[in-house]
C-alpha cells in the first residue's frame, strides 16, 4: 500500500486527491491518500454563506462551461443533474465609462455601434491586422501588449478591466504568456488577434457543416455554471466521495523532510505523518513555509509570487427600491474613472435564486493590485464607497436592507513578468525531490477549469511516480 498526502483542502486539493484515487484504482495500485487541510472548513477560496434568505459567494461564483474540466468532474461525481447554468441574460456585461454602463459588445456590428471606444479608439483598433507580430521571446506585460496591438483606448476600456475581473491584477505587470498564453499563441501563429478570430470562426462553422463541433450560442466565453446550493456544492461532494477517513481538517501542515522509513515525512502542528509521495496544493506562500527546510530555494522563489487582495461585499435591497435595470451579469470600472469600487456582479440576475422573492444580491469588489492599500479600510470606510458608487453608477440611494463583508488578504496570485521563469526554476529543482508535487492555482491558471486541470495533471503524475517505485 503506497501513502499520498495531499496538503490544502480548496478545490486543487480535493479533486487531487480524488482524481490520484481514481486514477490509482484503475491502474490497479492500492493507495492511501491523506488530505490535511490548515483550517476547520473545506473548499479554500470557496465557500457559500446563506444568510436572510440570501446565497452569498465569498470567493468564485461559478466556472464556465467553454472548458471540459470541472463539467468533466461534476458528471464523474455524479453531481451534473445539480448543475445551474446562468440565466441566459447574464451574457450581457457591462463597463462603466464616461459616466455610462455601455454593453460590452460581442461582435464586429455591435462593437461599431457602441459608444464604449471613440471612433479614433476604433479606428486603432481597426488597424490591428496590420501590426507586426512580436516574436523576440520577451515576456511582455499585458499592457504592453494591448498599447502595441490594440492601442492605448482598448487596453483602458477593454484589456485593464477584463485583467482586474480575471486576476484583480495590474495590466502593467501581469504577463500576458504567463495570464493568457492562449492569446499570445494567437498571435505567434496567426500574426494578428483579428486574423485568427477570423480564421478560426471559419474553420468551427465548418467543422459544425461537417457534424465534428456544435454550434454554441454561448460565444467563446461560455456559460457560467455553479450549483443551486452555491458553488460549494461542489467541495461538498469531492469531500464526501473523499470520506470522513481520508481527510483531516484543523490540521496545519508545518514543515517536510526527507523521511528514513519512508520517502517523505510531514510535520503538523500535532503529528508526524511518513508518506511516499507528498501534493502541496497550497498557495504559494504557503507551500514555501512548508518546503523552507528542505529546499531554501525552491521557497525563495515562492515567495516571488505576489498575491493581490481582495474585498468583497454584498448588498441586498428591496427589488422596488431600485429603478436601473439589473437584466444582465454586471459590470467592470477602468481604473481612471475615479470609482472605489472594481466592478459589481448583478448576482441574483445571474442565478435564479441568490436573493429572496423581491429583493436582489449585488456584490461589488474592492482592492485588487492596483488599489493593495484598500484591504485596510475599515467596515464603515467599505460601505460608504461602494454605497458612493452605487448611487453615481446605478443611482441607487436606497439603504441594502443585507449587507455582508468578506475580507481576502491574499486573495489571487499575480502572474507578472517572470512568472515564467519562476516556474522553470521551480520545475527544476522539483526534479531533485521525486515524489514532491506542486499543484492550484499559483502556477498555470487561477480558473476553477484550470485548478482541475492541474489537480488531473499532477494526479497524472504522482500517479505514474508511485506505479514506477
Ligand atoms: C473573490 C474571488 C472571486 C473569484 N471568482 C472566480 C470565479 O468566479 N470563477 C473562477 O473560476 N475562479 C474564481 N476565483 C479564483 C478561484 O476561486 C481560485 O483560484 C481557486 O478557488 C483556488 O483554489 P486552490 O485550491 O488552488 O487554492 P485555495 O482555495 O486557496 O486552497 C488552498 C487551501 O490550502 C490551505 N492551506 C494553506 N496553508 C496550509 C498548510 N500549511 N497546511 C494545510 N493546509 C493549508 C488553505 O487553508 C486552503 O484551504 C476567484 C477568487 C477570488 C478570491
Amino acid at each position: 500500500m503506497k501513502k499520498t498526502i495531499v496538503v490544502g483542502g480548496g478545490i486543487s486539493g480535493l479533486a487531487t486527491a480524488y482524481l490520484m484515487r481514481k486514477q490509482a484504482e484503475e491502474a490497479g495500485i492500492e493507495l492511501d491518500v491523506t488530505l490535511l487541510e490548515k483550517e476547520e472548513r473545506l473548499g479554500g477560496k470557496i465557500w457559500s454563506i446563506k444568510g436572510d434568505g440570501y446565497l452569498c459567494e465569498w470567493g468564485p461564483n461559478g466556472f464556465l462551461d467553454s472548458k471540459p474540466q470541472t463539467l468533466d468532474l461534476c458528471r464523474d461525481l455524479g453531481a451534473a443533474a445539480q448543475l445551474l447554468r446562468s440565466n441566459d441574460n447574464a451574457r450581457k456585461r457591462f463597463i462603466y465609462s464616461g459616466g455610462l454602463l455601455n454593453r460590452l459588445p460581442e461582435n464586429g456590428p455591435s462593437f461599431l455601434q457602441s459608444k464604449l471606444i471613440s471612433w479614433p479608439g476604433k479606428l486603432r483598433l481597426a488597424m490591428e491586422p496590420f501590426i507586426p507580430k512580436r516574436d523576440d521571446g520577451v515576456d511582455e506585460t499585458l499592457a504592453s501588449f494591448g498599447r502595441r496591438r490594440l492601442g492605448e483606448e482598448a487596453l483602458q476600456k477593454l484589456i485593464a478591466p477584463m485583467v482586474s475581473g480575471i486576476f484583480a491584477g495590474d495590466p502593467e505587470t501581469m504577463s500576458l504568456v504567463s495570464c493568457f498564453p492562449r492569446i499570445a499563441e494567437l498571435e505567434r501563429d496567426y500574426g494578428s488577434l483579428v486574423k485568427a478570430m477570423i480564421k478560426l470562426a471559419k474553420k468551427k462553422k465548418q467543422e459544425v457543416a461537417q457534424g465534428k463541433a456544435v454550434a454554441s450560442a454561448a460565444g467563446p466565453g461560455g456559460v457560467l455554471t455553479s450549483f443551486r446550493n452555491g458553488i460549494q456544492e461542489l467541495t461538498d461532494i469531492l469531500a464526501e466521495t473523499l470520506g470522513p477517513a481520508t481527510i483531516v481538517s484543523g490540521q496545519g501542515v508545518t514543515g517536510l523532510s526527507k523521511g528514513e522509513s519512508s520517502p517523505w515525512r510531514l510535520q503538523t502542528e500535532s503529528i508526524d505523518i511518513d508518506a511516499d509521495a507528498v501534493v502541496l496544493a497550497t498557495p504559494a506562500f504557503a507551500t514555501a513555509e512548508i518546503l523552507q527546510g528542505i529546499d531554501g530555494g525552491m521557497g525563495a522563489t515562492l515567495r516571488e509570487i505576489p498575491y493581490a487582495s481582495m474585498t468583497v461585499v454584498c448588498f441586498g435591497y428591496e427589488r422596488e427600491r431600485i429603478s436601473h435595470d439589473l437584466n444582465g451579469f454586471g459590470y467592470l470600472i477602468p481604473k481612471g474613472d475615479g470609482m472605489n469600487t472594481l466592478g459589481t456582479l448583478w448576482d441574483s440576475s445571474i442565478f435564479e435564486n441568490r436573493a429572496p422573492e423581491g429583493k436582489v444580491l449585488l456584490r461589488s469588489m474592492l482592492g485588487g493590485a492596483c488599489f493593495p492599500e484598500y484591504v485596510n479600510l475599515s467596515d464603515e470606510e467599505v460601505t460608504r464607497r461602494v454605497k458612493a458608487d452605487l448611487k453615481t453608477i446605478m443611482g441607487i440611494s436606497a439603504e441594502p436592507s443585507f449587507s455582508r463583508i468578506f475580507r481576502h488578504p491574499q486573495a489571487i496570485p499575480q502572474y507578472t513578468v517572470g512568472h515564467g521563469r519562476r516556474l522553470a526554476a521551480l520545475e527544476e529543482r522539483a526534479a531533485a525531490h521525486p515524489g514532491l508535487f506542486l499543484t492550484g492555482n499559483s502556477y498555470r491558471g487561477i480558473g476553477l477549469n484550470d485548478c482541475v486541470a492541474a489537480a488531473n495533471r499532477t494526479a497524472e503524475e504522482a500517479v505514474a511516480h508511485l506505479k514506477s517505485r
